[in-house]
């Protein structure tokens, strides 16, 4: 800590003293179990993908929670849910805005996201009830398909800060699926719309983000919170690779165009590119397609999914062109980008913010970078952004046994509730 924020720290200490403000933790739990049931599987797991049925009402139950709270409720054209809170005697015209996901991936958990839109709402009920008068007004806000559900994620935020990539919301994750524009149209939504989302990076005073740590840093360390630096940034092609079916026992081996041998070094370049560009990055080549996919045929076609994710985009740029240039030495392949998202840094005055407030609270805390994407990402190269994780039993996410303790889920809630009181006093 620097002096700086060692006065910021007393000065927090005696403000704490003079008015704490205690979020609810139960009412935080019960909330969290009651969404928890909306899309809940016969093994505890979620389903609740973007634009699904269950989505939409979990959607609908959230504007309920809102607008019985009194909030200004909307939901706008990419279908994030918006619940703002009006301050009394404003000094600003610009939010704070707090907020993640509500949609999940298939047998996915109850908390990835979820805790992050409920932490927030906990922390605007527990400013309602104790009358407590910010000089800014809060919004919470729930982003429409984090998981990237139909092609690529984080949609709402990015549509809310303009980055979405032209056509993407058109495009199926996998050929013959349907994109994130039919399912919208299905809901009755206008995909015109979508576009209408985007918000001028200059309403926001700040964005703050809770989330499991969805890893097991924070657990095997023995700390309550992580305060994120940074998050890794996410760059993701799909390569086609052609050739020509042929039948598989009468076309001799000099005679084949075999999709599949031709796309195989790859698989095993891609991985030593990474290693040799930065030992803490990663590359994955998660879904192999070969078509028409018969023991008794030649593969025409080998479809592959490529990510790649660091700390630096440089690094990835690096990889990404390495695969390229090996494409265009070749006949038949082909590159495409599902998305680039950058890496980001997150805000240092946001970092000193809940850092100290965690200090103050007296609960044991790191600074740590997140491996994941999240939708604080969207806002981080234009908004003010912070971001705190919350551990998560064994580090494990994305699964029915994704699990969290009533105490975590209280103290993130808890610091997120102090940042916010913190920054009142500096408007
Ligand atoms: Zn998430």
């Amino acid at each position: 800590m620097t002096r700086g924020d060692d006065i910021q720290l007393h000065t927090l200490i005696k403000e704490a003293r003079m008015q704490q403000v205690t979020i609810n933790s139960e009412r935080l739990w019960q909330s969290l179990m009651a969404l928890g049931k909306i899309g809940e599987q016969d093994n505890g797991g979620m389903y609740r993908p973007a634009l699904s049925p269950e989505d939409q009402q979990a959607r609908e139950w959230l504007v309920s929670q809102m607008e019985s709270m009194g909030l200004e409720v909307k939901v706008d054209g990419a279908l994030n849910v918006i619940g703002r809170l009006k301050s009394q005697s404003p000094k600003t015209e610009q939010v704070v805005a707090m907020g993640s996901h509500i949609d999940t991936v298939p047998n996915g958990g109850k908390f990835d996201g979820a805790y992050g839109v409920l932490a927030a709402l906990e922390c605007v009920k527990s400013l309602q009830e104790n009358q407590v008068t910010l000089p800014f007004d809060v919004e919470v806000i729930s982003f429409c398909d984090e998981e990237a559900a139909h092609n690529a994620g984080t949609v709402g935020s990015r549509a809310m800060m303009g980055r979405l990539l032209p056509g993407e919301l058109e495009k199926a994750k996998i050929k013959g699926e349907k994109p994130f524009r039919y399912f919208l149209e299905q809901l009755g939504h206008s995909f015109a719309a979508v576009e209408t989302a985007q918000r001028n990076a200059d309403e926001f005073l700040c964005f703050l983000e809770a989330h499991i740590e969805q890893g097991k840093v924070l657990e095997s360390r023995q700390q309550s919170i992580g305060v994120v630096t940074g998050i890794v940034g996410v760059y993701r092609y799909i390569v086609t690779v052609t050739g020509e079916a042929a039948h598989a026992g009468t076309t001799p081996m000099s005679m084949r165009k075999d999709a599949l041998v031709e796309a195989a070094p790859v698989f095993t370049l891609i991985p030593q590119w990474v290693h040799e560009q930065n030992p803490d990055m990663v590359g994955t080549i998660g879904q192999v397609t070969v078509l028409p996919g018969a023991s008794n045929v030649v593969p025409k076609e080998c479809r592959f999914l490529v990510e790649l994710r660091s700390q630096q985009s440089q690094d990835m740029q690096v990889v990404r062109d390495k695969l390229i240039n090996y494409a265009n030495l070749r006949h038949g392949w082909n590159i495409e980008t599902i998305y680039e998202k950058d890496s980001v840094v997150l805000d240092d005055h946001m970092i000193s913010c809940l850092s100290v407030v965690t200090e103050a609270a007296q609960l044991p805390y790191i600074t740590m970078a997140s491996g994941a994407g999240h939708d604080a990402q969207s806002f981080a190269p234009s908004v003010p952004t912070g971001m705190i994780f919350i551990p998560c039993l064994a580090g494990v996410s994305h699964n029915p046994k994704e699990w969290i303790t009533e105490e975590d889920a209280s103290n993130g809630c808890q610091v997120l509730m102090d940042a916010v009181r913190h920054l009142a006093t500096q408007v």
